[in-house]
């Protein structure tokens, strides 16, 4: 396993939509124990498990497991609504994010932002 995080794009590349860390528990991705590999190494969407063309990866955050470096990806359609359907749920308990205003919320803003950009990616092929 020498080569690890040959997959991983050099930062210059990485794509235009990113998120606060804080947002992922909200978003409910797979536990890497139910991912492939490929989904695991970034090469895959987490959630539609179809390969994911660079310009439609959303980065979910490196994940370090039993000394494995992980770099999950989602593509933008699946992220998008996953975004959207999180913000929903919190948005029933929040004051500010039930009436839209979403700025005012770190959770809500960030969701309603990370919904929006991630529909603008191109398509994924999920
Ligand atoms: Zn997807
Ligand atoms: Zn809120």
């Amino acid at each position: 396993m020498a080569h690890r995080t040959a997959d991983r794009p050099a930062p210059a590349r990485r794509p235009p939509v990113s998120f606060s860390a804080e947002l992922l528990p909200y978003l409910g991705a797979p536990d890497l124990d139910a991912l492939t590999a490929s989904q695991r190494a970034g090469r895959a969407c987490v959630w539609g498990g179809r390969p994911i063309p660079l310009a439609a990866a959303v980065d979910l955050g490196e994940e370090i497991r039993d000394g494995v470096h992980h770099f999950p990806q989602a593509c933008g359609q699946c992220i998008a609504v996953h975004a959207f359907n999180a913000l929903a749920a919190h948005s029933i308990d929040c004051g500010p994010c039930h009436g839209e205003d979403w700025e005012i919320c770190p959770v809500g803003g960030g969701l309603y932002r990370l919904q929006r950009d991630a529909r603008r990616l191109a398509r994924g092929a999920c």
